[in-house]
């Protein structure tokens, strides 16, 4: 079964074509079209599609299915996605672009299918029971037991980066206050740093970020001046761990995954953020799942993404397959 996954940011659209045996042969990463509305973006992903196939030297009736993955939200009674960085306003995806290439199209969250890939052909092959999150710009987790990707009710599980704590002091982009989100993420984490630094906290990293030049820190700011000793730089990670914790002690013993994988920018901070939040979750758990906990990092990179969503197209055909037998 040929399969092609694509992975649609606000930048760039990745994609990549997977041989019958699942293993990525080709891929292609142009910059997202988005001056032309919704069709451009279409036929883009249709051309995509296209010149993979061609490249490889496979006719067009090569192809099987196509698992796409992008940053909106996905109406699953209509099938129709509202994407805010990508021309698509109640656009429905799957059935328009399996209109212009005439297979079967599936599309998810990017959060899912990163997680999904990553369950299937990377750090989580071998484990039945994979909960994974991505620290990027928001917070986000998907579910995946036994090859299955848990949707939940109206397609909303995994939204763990809008639960509101009365102690975080700031306002999401979805208009709550004390959203998780607003910490636990890079943008969160740059944040804290900036505020802690207003605050009168000193240190290295007041010293590299005077008050003139505070706006550009990032996380990876933070990052750097804990890895050179920074005690607040350490802190922020300590306390960032701490809050992350609140949400996922709750989900491990609902859930009991066999590993939890944290990826996005901040995961590649390593130890200054995954020891505190082991040693959280392992204080905070029942010794029963505390001896058991295992959170890793992820294995595939970029290509995650792609993975996943041709994974969950796959997936989704031999489904309809049996289903229809
Ligand atoms: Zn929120």
């Amino acid at each position: 079964m040929i399969t092609i996954g694509i992975d649609v940011g606000g930048t760039n659209v990745v994609s990549g074509l997977f041989n019958d045996e699942g293993r990525l042969i080709r891929s292609r990463k142009v910059p997202t079209e988005t001056s032309q509305g919704s069709a451009g973006l279409l036929g883009q992903l249709a051309e995509l599609c296209k010149t993979l196939l061609t490249e490889e030297g496979l006719p067009e009736g090569a192809l099987s299915a196509v698992g796409i993955g992008l940053p909106g939200f996905i109406d699953f009674k209509t099938g129709e996605v509202d994407a805010a960085n990508l021309p698509l306003v109640r656009t429905p995806v799957a059935q328009k672009l399996s209109e212009l290439i005439g297979v079967p199209v599936t599309v998810r969250n990017d959060v899912k299918m990163i997680v999904y890939g990553e369950s299937l052909r990377g750090v989580g092959k071998g484990f039945d029971h994979v909960l994974g999150l991505t620290l990027g710009t928001g917070l986000a987790s998907a579910w995946v037991s036994e090859r299955k990707l848990h949707d939940g009710a109206a397609g909303l599980a995994g939204e763990i980066g809008h639960i509101a704590f009365s102690d975080i002091p700031y306002v999401c982009g979805c208009g709550m206050k004390g959203c998780l989100e607003t910490v636990v993420s890079a943008t969160g984490i740059a944040r804290q740093a900036r505020d802690g630094l207003a605050a009168g906290w000193v240190g290295l990293l007041a010293e590299r970020f005077p008050p003139e030049r505070r706006e550009s820190l990032t996380a990876r700011d933070v990052w750097q001046a804990a890895v050179d000793g920074d005690g607040f730089a350490i802190e922020t990670f300590r306390r960032t761990a701490g809050w992350l914790a609140r949400a996922l002690a709750p989900a491990i013993a609902l859930l009991s995954p066999d590993i939890i994988i944290v990826g996005g920018g901040v995961a590649s901070s390593g130890e200054l953020f995954l020891q505190p939040l082991h040693a959280v979750l392992s204080s905070s758990l029942h010794p029963l799942y505390a001896e058991r906990l295992r959170i890793v990092t992820p294995a595939l990179g970029d290509e995650a993404g792609l993975y996943g969503s041709s994974e969950f197209a796959r997936e989704h055909l031999s489904l309809a397959k049996e289903a229809s037998a």
